[in-house]
């Protein structure tokens, strides 16, 4: 169920007209629906429940504190790609000891920061980070515990950018060159062997990707086991894709995807694995946090052109970079529904490059000064704004059932240059 619907012709977040938030705090403005995060975080929890598996939120889909904090609350572990974000968890109430560290660059002092705040895990992607990591704990006189990134070389059937499990890829360890990876890590003083992880793409609306890249890191575990490296735990990687309202996404529910991977490794463990536990890991991202998040904006002019008829908003692609870096379809809705005939637009913002759309022929019934919603935004929306031409990043508030709460207060153009210095020759 989405908790985004419209009441007599306006849209909600819960129980609050999209209509009063836009009013009282501005717009372009983040909406987030808390019964729609526990909901989608429970689609994880809840067949994790009697079992050993931890759910490490990709908080780099959203990294908002009070977000983190509802997670935290829930059980939720933490899946970080900077020591910037292991910063974040802490100052959210999360527990360290529930973080995994991923990423191709950790840098030594981000290393030492996860070793002193003592994290479940770092997922390393290449050799020379095992050496560093070795050196950093050797130094600190403390043992890392290590699970190796595996490509498993499994067509996510993805947007190319969003495709990280290929061969071509930057991320990970080659299958093929996973074993004497291991060994050498195996072999290293300061580490500590623990886990097999992977993360093959992103947006995957079938878990069958999902489930042959698991059945590759079983195989490993099993080739590992047989040389007597034993691995306490499988980390399935995140990537399951949500419903962006094409008509076309119809992503496997959550909780369905979460028991086929038990199923598996239950088979898996009770045939081969001498019924040896193993601890499951999950790092999802979009699929918690894609559909809880809609961004505001205010209509500014209409634009009728020969060709294309444009509609300008205050949002833009410093808000909202999915359109212009993967060409994704994200999908527009008025927040007052007009009786009016519907006018085809593109959707694009104030910034000065051509790149600065946010949706294309999109039939609307639009006024300037209404305001519209970008659905489907709560996930690598906030996170990758910037502050391209000097625009402070939105405002984000969260919605709980009739109350609306500020948990990012709008950026001031003085906030954005107060770090700079002029030099006085
Ligand atoms: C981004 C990322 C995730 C989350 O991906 P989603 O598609 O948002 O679920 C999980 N693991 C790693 C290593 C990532 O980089």
């Amino acid at each position: 169920m989405s908790h985004f619907t419209y009441q007599d012709g306006v849209l909600h977040a819960e129980r609050v007209p999209l209509s009063r938030i836009a009013t009282e705090h501005g717009t372009p403005t983040y909406v987030y629906s808390k019964a729609q995060l526990l909901e989608n975080f429970a689609g994880y929890a809840r067949p994790c429940a009697g079992r050993d598996a931890l759910v490490c939120y990709a908080m780099k889909a959203n990294s908002n504190l009070a977000i983190l904090d509802l997670l935290a609350r829930q059980g939720a572990g933490f899946d970080i790609v900077s020591g910037g974000e292991l910063l974040r968890v802490i100052a959210a109430g999360g527990d360290p000891g529930k973080v995994i560290f991923s990423g191709v660059g950790k840098t030594a002092a981000e290393i030492a920061l996860a070793l002193e705040k003592g994290i479940l895990c770092f997922n390393v992607e290449s050799i020379p980070e095992l050496h560093r990591i070795n050196e950093v704990a050797g130094r600190m006189g403390k043992r890392a515990p290590i699970s190796l990134r595996v490509n498993p070389n499994v067509d996510p059937k993805t947007h190319p950018y969003i495709a990280t499990g290929l061969k071509a890829s930057k991320f990970g360890v080659a299958f093929s060159d996973a074993l004497a990876t291991y060994r050498t890590a195996a072999e290293l003083p300061h580490l500590d062997v623990v886990g097999i992880d992977c993360h093959i793409g992103s947006q995957l609306l079938d878990d069958a990707p999902l489930l042959e890249a698991l059945d590759k890191l079983i195989e490993l575990i099993d080739a590992l086991a047989a040389e007597g490296i034993h691995l306490h735990h499988v980390d399935v990687g995140g990537g399951l894709g949500i419903d962006y309202g094409t008509g076309e996404d119809s992503p496997v529910p959550i909780s369905h995807y979460v028991e086929r991977v038990f199923a598996r490794v239950d088979a898996w463990r009770a045939e081969k694995h001498g019924g040896r536990p193993i601890k499951v890991i999950f790092e999802p991202g979009r699929s918690i946090v894609g559909n809880t998040g809609v961004l505001l904006m205010s209509v500014e002019f209409l634009k009728p052109g020969e060709e294309k008829n444009f509609c300008v908003v205050d949002a833009a692609m410093n808000d909202m970079a999915r359109p212009t870096l993967y060409q994704a379809w994200m999908d527009v809705k008025p927040v007052v529904q007009r009786d009016s005939s519907a006018v085809t637009y593109d959707l694009v913002g104030p910034v000065c490059e051509s790149g600065d759309w946010l949706a294309r022929d999109r039939a609307l019934a639009v006024e300037p000064g209404d305001v519209l919603a970008m659905m489907a935004a709560g996930a690598y929306g906030f996170t990758m704004a910037s502050n391209y031409n000097t625009r402070g990043r939105a405002a984000e508030v969260l919605v709980d059932g009739d109350q609306v709460h500020m948990i990012r207060k709008r950026e001031n153009p003085a906030d954005l240059f107060a770090l700079e210095t002029i030099v006085k020759a």
